[in-house]
Formats: structure tokens, C-alpha cells, sequence
């Protein structure tokens, strides 16, 4: 939506009378339906002006960028990049970009300097990486094989060694394969799921150890961190993002998505739609 657009909706509904409404509240402990940003954006807007330490939270794919078949032909617009940069320079503001995908590779993609990075959903940051034991490693790497193995055939089944897990991405399949892929890579994980975990994603399933903290624990530590009146803003897409968004109530979670089945306090339909937000903030806050 335009952000004129959004204007004048905003204009026309009845303001809340409490900063964060008590629906959202309610719907961050279970999943549910979140409010529509643009509708509350002047009561969040306030409450981001009044903290003195902001942090800003941001999925990759789905959520800065649009999903594309081949997950790397993915790659951040100019725009997209001028915005984060501006972003970054305010004061008392700090970036973490919270992807799947490998360190280096979110690195890369996104290429900004004064972004923290994190991959493999909150299990790789710069200098440490989440131990993982010898049997977890084990069970992964067998797992991975066996895919491989079983899933070769499958026109359109990607798999994604990732080091300390993989993908099985589905993009270019047909929905049968995906069905299939998706059973197979359920079956292989269900013999070891002492130690190792799948994650539904976008277009895409990944396998990971079960130790891996996951993106609520990353997005809290870096939230725990800040002392003092703080706020923290998470835009993401995907099941592990709503892992985040349970950890940080009270504070502005949003599902880029249908709002449906979320535990996020809001949501916006789409990745232009973040755009258009962050945006805005910037402009706000500048
Ligand atoms: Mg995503």
C-alpha cells in the first residue's frame, strides 16, 4: 500500500485508547490474529520516539526481499540498502538482520557496515557459532545424505548444505514433489529427532540441530542487552520468526504476511510494505 494511502486510512479510524491494543496483547501469548500497522502506526510511532534505545529486528527473505525461485537470485534493491544505511545512522538505533541463511551469505546480500548479522536462525554471529555435539552433527550429516539420496530424482527439490544444517527447498517443484520431499525430509528428521529439528519455511524446509538456540533467543540476548527504556521493532516472515515475536511481548512484532495464525502484535501484507515503513520511520525519527 502507498504510504499516502496509508495516511489517509489511518485518518479515518478511530485512534485506541491504549498505546498497544489489548487484542494485540492478548494475541502475542498465542497465536491469533494481529492488528494491521497502518492502522495503529501513530501510537507505535510515539512509543518508538519515547524510548531511548531502539532496535530493529529484520528476517531476509520474505521480509526485506521478495521469495524468489531460486533462492540465490535473491538480492537486496538499491533502495532497500540507501534505507538501512540511513536507518543505521540514527542515534541510539541498531540493525540486526536475523536470517536462515549462513552468515556469510546474509552478510553478502545484505553488505551494509554497522548491521549485525546473524544466520542460521540465531546459531551464527560474528566470532561465536552454537555449539553443537558430536551426535548432533552426526545425526545431520547422516540425515543430509539420505536426503540427497531419496530426494535426487524429485524434479525441482533443491538441497542446501548449509555446514550446521541444510534446505530442502521446494521453489521450483510441482506441489506432488513438494509433498513428497516434504514427507521424505519429515521421515528422515523422525528418526532423530532427539537431536535434530524441521522447519517449515517459505517454499522451503530446514533441518537443524535441536540445539541451536533459534531466532527468539538471538533477538532477546541482543534486546537484553540494551539497558534502560528501550524498544525493540521485528519484521519477519517465517516460522522461526514467530519463535521472536512469543519472546518480546509488549514490544512491536510484525508479521509480514496475512496476520492470520500469528503471534506477532501486527503485520503488514508484504516486503514493499516493510519497505515502505521503514521508510517512514526513518523520516520520523530523522
Ligand atoms: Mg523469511
Amino acid at each position: 500500500m502507498e504510504l499516502k494511502a496509508q495516511e489517509k486510512q489511518e485518518k479515518s479510524v478511530t485512534e485506541p485508547s491504549v498505546r498497544v491494543p489489548a487484542r494485540a496483547r492478548h494475541k502475542r501469548l498465542s497465536t491469533g490474529n494481529a492488528v494491521a500497522l497502518a492502522e495503529v502506526w501513530p501510537q507505535v510511532i510515539a512509543r518508538i520516539r519515547e524510548a531511548k534505545w531502539r532496535l530493529l529486528l529484520l528476517d531476509f527473505d520474505g521480509t526485506l526481499v521478495a521469495i524468489r525461485r531460486r533462492p540465490q537470485e535473491v538480492h537486496l534493491s538499491q533502495q532497500g540498502k540507501k534505507i538501512l544505511r540511513w536507518l543505521v545512522r540514527l542515534e541510539n538505533f541498531s540493525i540486526a538482520i536475523i536470517s536462515g541463511r549462513e552468515l556469510r551469505t546474509i552478510k553478502r546480500l545484505v553488505g551494509i557496515k554497522g548491521l549485525q548479522y546473524i544466520g542460521l536462525h540465531g546459531a551464527e554471529q560474528e566470532g561465536k557459532t552454537a555449539a553443537v555435539s558430536e551426535a548432533a552433527r552426526c545425526a545431520l550429516e547422516s540425515a543430509r545424505k539420505k536426503a540427497q539420496e531419496e530426494l535426487k530424482r524429485l524434479r525441482g527439490i533443491e538441497i542446501e548444505n548449509k555446514g550446521l544444517s541444510f534446505a530442502v527447498h521446494y521453489r521450483r517443484a510441482s506441489l506432488q514433489n513438494a509433498e513428497l520431499a516434504g514427507e521424505a525430509a519429515r521421515k528422515i528428521v523422525a528418526s532423530a529427532t532427539d537431536k535434530l529439528r524441521i522447519l517449515p519455511g517459505k517454499m522451503v524446509w530446514e533441518v537443524l540441530p535441536r540445539q541451536f538456540p533459534g531466532k527468539g533467543s538471538a533477538a532477546l540476548a541482543l534486546f537484553n542487552a540494551l539497558a534502560g527504556s528501550k524498544i525493540a521493532i521485528y519484521f519477519g516472515d517465517d516460522e522461526t520468526d514467530e519463535e521472536a515475536f512469543a519472546v518480546l511481548p509488549g514490544q512491536v512484532t510484525v508479521n509480514v504476511g496475512t496476520g492470520r495464525n500469528t503471534r506477532a502484535a501486527f503485520y503488514v501484507r508484504n516486503h514493499s510494505e516493510v519497505m515502505g515503513f521503514l521508510r517512514r520511520l526513518e523520516k520520523e525519527l530523522r
